[in-house]
């Protein structure tokens, strides 16, 4: 439902707040659970949980993460799978959990690639449409050690409506998202980027701003962005400043 993605570092304050924050600002959509992930040079920590941003707030008040300066964040409005906190993510992936994963929309064809994953040993801990995007990824990874390369791979064989993001431990200071049918924004800051679903994610951030166009996957890093086409090829994106006041 709302996605956030950060890539830092802040002077005051932590990946984490700003994910939690662009959160916030997406609650208005509507959600029934919440989870980040922080991603740290060797590990990516996740907490989640059913109901409201307050049950994660103190789920991270009593199981604290590290200060890290990479972030992602999601409110889930459940499709596949109850409203529980294993359904909620961010998503793990794959035998060492270091690949975390968040994704609004649908997986249409996830029930045959689950089969088959299953069929290869992979065992699942939700019962979300979601959660087969996070092993193929996390597969795709340790063939080609590139994140951006992996979600590209992973992409095309995917169908429905997607917003991805994904972190993982070997690449820390990355984020990759990519969209089909459904919506993703690149928010550009200075040593700073974002990633969200809507620009209320980071509004309070900075109004400079990318849409992405169909079928397209972008990476950003504290101080680079790449758009590409599901393809490979480069795109520019589609760059605006936003104007309205967000200041509420
Ligand atoms: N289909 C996914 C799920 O049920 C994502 C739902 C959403 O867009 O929040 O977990």
């Amino acid at each position: 439902c709302g996605i956030v993605g950060y890539v830092g570092p802040r002077a005051d304050g932590t990946a984490l707040d700003v994910v939690m924050e662009g959160l916030g600002r997406l609650e208005y959509r509507g959600y029934d659970s919440a989870g980040v992930a922080v991603v740290d040079d060797g590990a990516v920590q996740t907490r989640k949980r059913a109901g409201k941003l307050a049950n994660l707030r103190s789920a991270l008040v009593d199981a604290p993460v590290p200060d890290t300066a990479t972030a992602i964040g999601h409110t889930r409005w459940a499709t596949h799978g109850g409203p529980t906190d294993q359904n909620a993510h961010p998503h793990r992936g794959g035998r060492d959990g270091k690949l975390a994963l968040v994704h609004n929309g649908i997986i249409e064809n996830f029930h045959a690639l689950k089969t088959s994953l299953a069929q290869q040993g992979v065992e699942f801990t939700s019962e979300t449409d979601t959660e087969v995007v996070a092993h193929l990824l996390d597969e795709a990874f340790a063939r080609t050690g590139d994140l951006t390369a992996a979600m590209r791979e992973v992409v095309a064989g995917l169908e429905g409506a997607f917003t991805l993001l994904a972190v993982h431990a070997d690449q820390p200071h990355t984020v990759v998202g990519a969209r089909r049918n459904s919506p993703l924004v690149v928010g550009l800051g200075e040593g700073e980027n974002f990633l969200g679903s809507d620009v209320a994610a980071f509004i309070g951030h900075t109004r400079h701003a990318l849409e992405l166009g169909q079928d397209q996957i972008v990476t950003i890093t504290p101080d680079t962005y790449e758009v590409t086409n599901f393809d490979g090829t480069p795109s520019d994106g589609k760059a605006y400043e936003v104007t309205w006041d967000a200041a509420a």
